[in-house]
Formats: C-alpha cells, structure tokens, sequence
C-alpha cells in the first residue's frame, strides 16, 4: 500500500538514509508531512569525511551537513531522542522521552553502530571527534581492521604525524579477500610508502592496558603471540545495523547480522514499514549482488524507496560504486567486485599508485577498480547497467 498524498511520514534515523529518502519524497511530489526522528543532537551529516578531512582538522561538522541552507528541507526535524519502539498497529513509534509518534509509513534508517574491540572507533561525529583530539603527533598508532574505513584512518594518522602507525588487517595483505591480489598489493605498497606497517595474517585478539612495558600505555595481543605497543588504538573492524530497538518488533531481521530485511523496494513485508541505508539488507544485498554499508548504496536506495513508497516503479539501480581516499590516492570501485573469479591488471602498476583492475566472472567483465583512474571508472560507471543474465552464471 503507498502513502496517499497527504500522509504523514515517519523516518526513523536522522542520517544519510533518512535525509535522502525525505528529499526523494519531497522531490516525487509528496505533499503531506515528514517528521525525522534521530537519537544525535546534531543536524543530520555526512560521515565519509569523519575519517579523512575532518579527522585531518581540515573540516568541521557544519561543513558535513547534509541538509542545503539554501532550499530547507520540509520535514519536521527531532533530535536527541532515540526510538525505542515499532508498533505495526497502530502504525507508530515510540521515543526514549516517551513520546509516541503515529504515521502512514515508517521508514527504517538507523544505520549501524561501530564494533568496538577496544580504545577509539569512528563511526559518529562524537568518535571522531575524541581520535582528532588526541595526541597523535609521534605517537604510537595501532589500526585494528583491514578495510578501507581502517586504511583511511591510518593515512589520517601519518598525515597527523604519529610516530609510527601499524596495521593489523588480519590477512598477508589488506584487502586480499575482498579485492584480490593486485590490489592489495597495490594497497600494501601505498601505504608502506608512508610508513605505515602491516602485521601480516595475525588477528588482534585483544588490548592489554598498563602492560608489562613501561614504555607502552597499551599492547594488541596478535594471534602468532607478538604484542604490539601502542599509545592510540583505534578499532575499525565493521559495523553492525542498530536494530537492537527492533528485537521485540514484528519485522523480519537477518540471523547474522541483525539487519531488517527487505525487498528491493525497501518494503520489510509489514504494511506500511520500509527500511534503506545500513540498517537494511535489501534482497540483492541478501544474495551478494549488491554491496552493504556504503554511501551510494545508501542514497540509490532512499531513491528506489522513495518511488515505491509513493505508488511509482523505482528506475534500475546503477551499478554498485564505492570510493576512498588514501594518501592522495583516490580508490574507486564499481560493479560487482564480490562475485569476480579472476582479477585482471588492465593498466598501471603495482607500486605507482595508479592501477586500473578489471573484475571477471566466467570470462565477463563484472567490475572495475581504480587508483586515480577516475576517468575510466567514470566512462565504465556511465555506460553500465546492471545485467542479471551474467550474475546468473
Ligand atoms: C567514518 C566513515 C567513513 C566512511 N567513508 C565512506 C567512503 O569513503 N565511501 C563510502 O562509500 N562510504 C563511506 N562510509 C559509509 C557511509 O557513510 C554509510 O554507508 C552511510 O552513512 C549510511 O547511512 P545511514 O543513514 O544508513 O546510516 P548513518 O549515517 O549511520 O545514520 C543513521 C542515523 O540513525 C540514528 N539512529 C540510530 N539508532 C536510532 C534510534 N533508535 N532512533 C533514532 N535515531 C537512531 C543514528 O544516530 C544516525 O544518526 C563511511 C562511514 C563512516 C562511518
């Protein structure tokens, strides 16, 4: 059933997915109410720079805010009070205050809350916030993680001056699961160019405080038995959906991971109830087509939402596309990296920080990887769309 012209919608979570899908709605003609409701006390903002410029210094918060001063989005904005509760009937949430808000729809976009092993993670303004203020000049950085989120703060961290930086991405070279060799050889030689080291396959498995060592504050305790001292330990080892307020709800909520399941419309399946952003497991994302916890996932998703939530057919997605910026090296990807079966160097070179990489499946080209290759990744994004008949192979 679609939200009839003048009712009123509720969307839970002041973030990327909650701000884009108000704006799709508003934009697809809706002309009744929208009320955001968010658990942080800031306007809603942008997060990807929480863990390069703004950790940098070179930004600030009012500079991430995602909604333009210059043409206000109509919506009826609550801050510092989180939902507690979904009621399917009536059709409604509840709040930390104990306000009850009814609505026609609800829309899901609480994101997802950093998994903390231990010292500093980033997901919020608040933890980036705390990382930037500490002493990172000549200090002892070790980064639990091996994904981009990880990589990024590491080069934060060089460009800080930390004394020294160590990585412990938990596998022979950072990102070799999910990229392949190339690349993480292309990524291993970056960021060594920069000083940072890499322990290797190890996996921390714990942060001692006040160890032994005078000389250490902390010491990650690996797997092969090293210790690595360290006086900031930054963790950034995933996110997990913030859905714990959904346990005792009707919604259908992923075993694994927790996320709210839906179809690739964001309809969870309960009358009334959508869900987008990464909070969310879309089917495509279900079966591995689509990629999870990512900003153009996020804002294609408010966008397909906010056209079925309104009664229209929402157009294809574009290929899936993620970035990241390290060292000055711009990292893009686009396509379905997951599901490739050989890696192919199309041009440049491992050590120049310049390398384009074709992703294949049964011999077709699936995906395409970048470092400072944005024109090619630009013309490969533009002339894609998505063709099932390969991912079916
Ligand atoms: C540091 C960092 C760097 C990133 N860099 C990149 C990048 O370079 N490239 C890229 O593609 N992606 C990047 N991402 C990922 C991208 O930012 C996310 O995919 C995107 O923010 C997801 O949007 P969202 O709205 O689902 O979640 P969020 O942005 O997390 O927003 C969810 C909001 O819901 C609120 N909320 C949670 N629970 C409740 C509740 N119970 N009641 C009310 N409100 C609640 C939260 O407080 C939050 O404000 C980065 C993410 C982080 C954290």
């Amino acid at each position: 059933m679609s939200l009839a012209e003048e009712g009123h919608l509720l969307i839970i979570g002041a973030g990327l997915a909650g701000y884009h899908t108000a704006r799709q709605v508003r934009a697809q003609g809706h002309a009744g109410p929208i009320t955001i409701l968010g658990a942080e006390a800031h306007p809603a903002y942008d997060r990807p720079a929480l863990s390069k410029a703004f950790l940098c210094g070179t930004t600030d918060l009012c500079d991430l805010y995602l909604d333009d001063p210059s043409d206000p989005l109509d919506a009826r904005w609550v801050r510092s009070d989180a939902v507690t509760a979904l009621s399917t009937e009536p059709l409604g949430v509840q709040t930390a205050s104990g306000t009850f808000y009814l609505g026609d729809a609800v829309v899901i976009a609480t994101g997802a809350e950093a998994r903390r092993l231990s010292g500093h993670a980033i997901r919020s303004v608040e933890d980036a916030a705390a990382l930037r203020a500490a002493p990172l000049a000549g200090a002892r950085v070790a980064v639990i993680g091996g994904g981009f989120l990880a990589l990024e703060t590491a080069a934060t961290c060089t460009t800080r001056g930390a004394g020294s930086v160590t990585v412990i991405a938990g596998e022979d070279l950072p990102g070799l699961r999910r990229l392949g060799r190339p690349v993480a050889r292309a990524l291993h030689s970056l960021h060594e160019q920069h000083g940072v080291r890499f322990t290797g396959a190890a996996r921390a498995l714990g942060v001692t405080r006040a160890p032994p060592d005078p000389q250490a504050d902390q010491v990650v305790t690996l797997s092969d038995g090293r210790g690595i001292p360290a006086d900031v330990v930054i963790s950034a080892i995933g996110a997990s959906p913030a859905t714990e307020w959904l346990s005792r709800s009707a919604l259908a909520l992923d075993p694994g991971t927790q996320a709210v399941l839906a179809d690739d419309t964001g309809f969870t399946g309960i009358p009334g109830v959508w869900t987008a952003g990464d909070c969310a497991l879309w089917s495509a994302q279900r079966t591995g087509l689509r990629p999870v916890g990512h900003w153009q996932e996020t804002v294609d998703q408010a966008q397909a939402l906010a056209a079925a939530l309104l009664g229209g057919s929402p157009s294809p997605m574009q290929e899936p596309y993620l970035w990241s910026d390290q060292h000055h090296v711009t990292i893009q990807a686009a396509g379905m990296l997951a599901l490739a079966d050989e890696v192919q160097v199309l041009a440049g070179s491992i050590e120049g920080n310049d390398l384009l990489v074709s992703y294949l499946r049964g011999g077709t080209e699936i995906g395409i990887l970048g470092m400072n290759r944005l024109r090619e990744v630009v013309r490969w994004r533009k002339s894609r769309r998505i063709r099932p008949a390969v991912l079916a192979a």
